[in-house]
């Protein structure tokens, strides 16, 4: 069984949801993932915020305001009286449990609680609408089967274990639909896979269920070779490997998210990315086979921070790098580009919630410079090392950009190197005339 995907474009209006309906209602048996109504997410989390700064009158306006949207959309979305009586039951019932949460003590669990019900939402209304419309559809609660671990990483093994018995259990239909985004935690409460996380659910899912694809539908014809929010003339890639496109979705292409590929790459199970606006259009499709050598697409990640530790003793120090990587291990705080002399060590993290504990103990060890407001860029593609090349030309095409570090040779599929956020544009912009498209 295939397991589609759609974003919060996709599923933003109700003529958009009577779009993936008629997507996806031909016959064919499959599971559906829909993310929250665009903008929806981003209203919850401010909701949240509020509650947290115990601004409960602000909070409210949100949340009357959010309310009426949802009512209005129920309204048009049925025909029948029947239909608009269940939504706005639907809608009325998830903005309950919201409300609930603006009087008393407002904790971490009411917060991804609240954060959650925008996939509730959107998928409890589009079940009805296929029920309307007289398509076998069976409403699957992602709670039931996605489980993240105390280190918030995926439970692939109870996830399938979950969701094979949800299936069974279920009445037999054509079309199973459930959230993306949204699982337990550890604890056995309500948490998330970080935002844009309904694309990682769809991967795990495929993953769980030994699908023979995932779709991932948006609003954008597929994988482009440079990011379209901040340059123009970027270009469909056709086809990227899992590797390339792991790369792309980790340093910051938006279009993925971070995590998305590798439980598909583990089962080598295609991923194809499509426009739901074009449904005629290929798309992407990243599978185990490289496109062939040569630069593809470049992306980059934001909110980078940089730390240079320079060592007291100076050289021949051995046992300096694995001091240092410890107390970044201690902190569970990833290392992204590293670069190092041989009296110095530059690396960057994009976690800076023990920042201050880090740089403390680092001292012990020498002087630390810490640097912010930084992106990564991050250069991708097939890059063998017996070709020559690669590197000249990234960097003639960069020659006016100033450069804080390189790293080349940690994979067959990755330069990055590091700039101040402020010349991130022009970075990605002079990629694209000097390099992608020259
Ligand atoms: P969805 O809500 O469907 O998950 P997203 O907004 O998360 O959609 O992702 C799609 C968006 O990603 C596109 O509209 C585009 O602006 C952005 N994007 C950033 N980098 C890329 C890229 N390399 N290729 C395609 N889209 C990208
Ligand atoms: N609705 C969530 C978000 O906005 C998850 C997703 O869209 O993938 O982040
Ligand atoms: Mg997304």
């Amino acid at each position: 069984m295939k397991v589609l995907k759609f974003g919060g474009t996709s599923v933003g209006s109700v003529e958009n949801m009577r779009a993936v309906m008629q997507l996806i209602a031909d016959g064919n048996q499959k599971l559906v993932v829909l993310s929250a109504m665009s903008g929806t997410t981003n209203s919850l989390v401010e909701i949240a915020n509020y509650l947290q700064k115990k601004n409960k009158d602000a909070a409210r306006q949100v949340i009357s305001h959010l309310e009426q949207k949802y009512y209005q959309v129920v309204n048009v979305l049925y025909n029948s009286s029947e239909k608009k009586t269940k939504g706005k039951a639907l809608v009325s019932e998830i903005f309950q449990t919201i409300k609930s949460f603006t009087s008393g003590e407002f904790t971490e669990v009411g917060e991804n609680t609240i954060i959650a019900q925008g996939e509730l939402l959107s998928t409890a209304l589009f079940t009805e609408l296929m029920l309307e419309n007289g398509y076998k559809t069976v409403y699957l609660a992602a709670l039931d089967f996605m489980k993240i671990d105390k280190d918030k990483a995926a439970d692939s093994h109870y996830i399938r274990e979950n969701i094979t018995k949800a299936l069974l259990k279920s009445e037999p239909a054509d079309y199973y639909i459930t959230q993306g985004f949204i699982c337990l935690n550890a604890d056995g409460e309500i948490d998330n896979l970080q935002r844009g996380g309904s694309d990682y659910t769809a991967t795990l899912i495929g993953a769980a269920i030994d699908s023979e694809e995932v779709e991932i539908w948006t609003d954008i014809d597929g994988f482009h070779n440079n990011d379209p929010r901040f340059v123009e003339n970027t270009k469909k890639i056709d086809q990227l490997s899992f590797d390339e496109a792991a790369e792309l979705a980790y340093f910051g292409a938006k279009i993925l998210h971070p995590q998305t590929v590798l439980p598909a790459k583990l089962q080598n199970i295609p991923v194809r990315l499509k426009n739901t606006m074009n449904p005629g259009d290929a798309g992407t499709l990243i599978t185990a086979t490289s496109s062939g050598q040569g630069i593809k697409a470049v992306a980059a990640k934001d909110k980078i921070t940089a730390i240079k530790i320079r060592s007291y003793r100076m050289l021949n120090a051995y046992g300096f790098l694995k001091s240092i990587f410890e107390i970044f291990e201690f902190f569970k705080t990833p290392i992204d580009m590293i670069s190092t002399s041989e009296v110095a060590v530059s690396l960057t993290i994009d976690n800076t919630k023990h920042l201050n504990e880090i740089v403390s103990e680092l001292k012990e060890y020498g002087e630390v410079e810490v640097d912010t407001e930084l992106t990564i860029v991050c250069i991708v593609g097939d890059l063998i090392a017996e070709e020559t090349g690669f590197a000249a030309n990234v960097f003639t095409a960069l020659k006016e950009i100033p450069i804080r570090m390189i790293s080349y040779g940690g994979s067959r599929h990755n330069i990055s190197v590091l700039v101040k956020t402020e010349l991130k544009k022009q970075t990605l912009n002079a990629l694209s005339n000097n390099l992608l498209n020259a």
